[in-house]
C-alpha cells in the first residue's frame, strides 16, 4: 500500500487507495498575489497587529462592504464579541437571533451572561423572519422586556433582510448586529450584506469566500463605535506612559501578515462570487429536475454569493434521505455537511426560549451543503453530480 499523502491524516474520510483526491466543501482559493504580499509585510518590519498594512486592509474591507468605518480583528467571532461589548450586553439581557445559524453568532453574548432567544427563519430566504421578529418585538414590548440586540445572520452567502429587520427594530429602539461572517459579496436591496445594521461582523476564516487564513472585521456607520472597539481590541489601554485601564479589554487585533494576505485576496471577491454562483447554477441545472431535490431559494431582494450550495432532500420523493446521500458522497471521498443544526435544538441551549423553529428544523432534517469551492473544476463537480444521480437510480 502506498504511504498516505501528507494531508491524508487530517481527512476523516480520505482513503489512500482511492484513485481520486478528496473533494472538500470550501477549500481556500489562492490568487497568486499572497506570497508577494507577505514578503512586503516582512520587509516593512511591522509584524504586530499594527502599522500600515492592517489599516490598508481595513480601508479595503470598508470599501467592499460600503461602510465608512472598519476594524480588522483576529476572527469573525472576535468581531462579534467586541460588538456585544459595544452593545453593552449584561447578565440578564436577552439577545435575539435566528435559530438557523452557527454557534459563534450568539456564543460571545452567552459568555457575557445574556439569555438567547431563537426565532425561526423565513422559508423564502432561510434567514431571520422579519415578520415574526416584528410580532415578537411588539409582544416583548408589552411584557416590558425588549432584547438588548437583534442579531440576524447571513446563511451560506444568503444575506438577511436587514432593511426589514432594521425597520422592525427601529420602532422599539432595539439595535441590530449583523453576523455577516459568510456574507461578503452578497447584496440585499442593492446594498452589501449587513448594510443598515448598527454593527456588521465579517470573517476571513480559511473556508470563507475570501480569506486572510484567519481573521475578521467589525464595520459600522458610526466612527465612535469603531474607535471604542479598537480601544477594547487592544487591551483597553488609556493614554498614559504606564499601563492605565478603566475597563478590561481583549487582545484580538489582526496580525499585519494576515492583513497582507487578506489584501491579496480582496480584489478577487467579485470573481469568487461569480464562480460560486456558477457552481450553484450547475448543480441546480443538473440535479434540480430529480424528484425530491430542491435548492436554497434566492429572494428577489437578494443576491446570494452561494458561498455553499445548499440542497434539500425529500426522502419520500428522492428515495434516500439526506444522511444516505451524505454517506454515499463520503464513500467517494466527497465532503458534504448537513445544514446547521438549529440552535434551539442544541443541547447547550436546552433552556433557552425559542419562537417557532419548525422551518429551521425541517431545513436541518433535509438540508445538505455540497462542495462549492471557487477553484472546483467541472470534472470535480461532475463527480458530485454523478454520485447523487447514481443514488437516485439505485
Ligand atoms: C464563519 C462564521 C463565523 C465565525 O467566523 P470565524 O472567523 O471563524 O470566527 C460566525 N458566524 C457565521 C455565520 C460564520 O459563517
Amino acid at each position: 500500500m502506498a504511504p498516505p499523502s501528507p494531508s491524508a491524516s487530517i481527512l476523516p474520510f480520505s482513503r489512500p487507495e482511492a484513485a481520486l483526491p478528496p473533494l472538500h466543501l470550501s477549500p481556500p482559493h489562492l490568487t497568486g498575489a499572497e506570497l508577494e504580499a507577505l514578503q512586503d509585510v516582512l520587509a516593512s518590519g511591522w509584524l504586530a497587529p499594527a502599522g500600515p498594512t492592517p489599516l490598508r486592509f481595513e480601508a479595503a474591507v470598508a470599501e467592499a462592504m460600503r461602510q465608512p468605518h472598519a476594524l480588522a480583528v483576529s476572527s469573525g467571532t472576535a468581531a462579534l464579541g467586541l460588538s456585544y461589548r459595544l452593545l453593552g450586553v449584561e447578565p440578564g439581557d436577552e439577545v435575539w437571533t435566528s435559530s438557523l445559524t452557527f454557534l459563534a453568532t450568539i456564543g460571545p453574548a452567552v459568555q457575557m451572561g445574556a439569555t438567547p432567544r431563537f426565532l425561526d427563519v423565513d422559508p423564502t430566504s432561510w434567514t431571520l423572519d422579519p415578520a415574526l421578529l416584528a410580532e415578537e418585538l411588539a409582544a416583548a414590548a408589552r411584557r416590558g422586556r425588549l432584547p438588548r440586540a437583534v442579531v440576524p445572520a447571513d446563511l451560506y452567502g444568503q444575506p438577511a433582510d436587514i432593511a426589514a429587520i432594521a425597520e422592525a427594530c427601529a420602532r422599539w429602539g432595539v439595535r441590530v448586529l449583523s453576523d455577516s461572517a459568510c456574507g461578503m459579496g452578497a447584496l440585499q436591496h442593492g446594498w452589501p450584506a449587513g448594510h443598515g445594521a448598527d454593527l456588521v461582523a465579517v470573517s476571513f476564516n480559511g473556508n470563507k469566500i475570501v480569506t486572510s487564513t484567519g481573521g475578521g472585521a467589525l464595520l459600522a456607520p458610526d466612527g465612535a463605535a469603531i474607535a471604542r472597539a479598537r480601544h477594547l481590541a487592544t487591551q483597553a489601554k488609556e493614554p498614559a506612559p504606564h499601563y492605565q485601564h478603566e475597563t478590561t479589554g481583549f487582545s484580538c487585533g489582526l496580525s499585519a501578515l494576515l492583513a497582507g494576505f487578506g489584501l491579496a485576496q480582496l480584489p478577487c471577491l467579485e470573481e469568487r462570487v461569480s464562480a460560486r454562483r456558477a457552481i450553484f447554477a450547475r448543480y441546480a441545472g443538473a440535479l434540480g429536475a430529480l424528484p425530491g431535490l430542491s435548492f436554497m431559494p434566492e429572494p428577489g431582494w437578494a443576491r446570494s454569493t452561494r458561498w455553499l450550495t445548499a440542497m434539500l432532500v425529500d426522502p419520500r420523493r428522492f428515495g434516500a434521505d439526506r444522511e444516505a446521500l451524505r454517506l454515499a458522497l463520503l464513500e467517494q471521498g466527497i465532503e458534504s455537511r448537513p445544514v446547521w443544526k438549529p440552535l434551539h435544538l442544541q443541547p447547550v441551549f436546552r433552556q433557552a426560549p425559542a419562537v417557532g423553529g419548525a422551518v429551521a428544523a425541517a431545513l436541518f432534517e433535509q438540508g445538505l451543503c455540497l462542495p462549492s469551492g471557487s477553484a472546483m473544476t467541472v470534472e470535480q463537480q461532475d463527480r458530485v453530480i454523478a454520485t447523487i444521480r447514481a443514488l437516485h437510480r439505485g
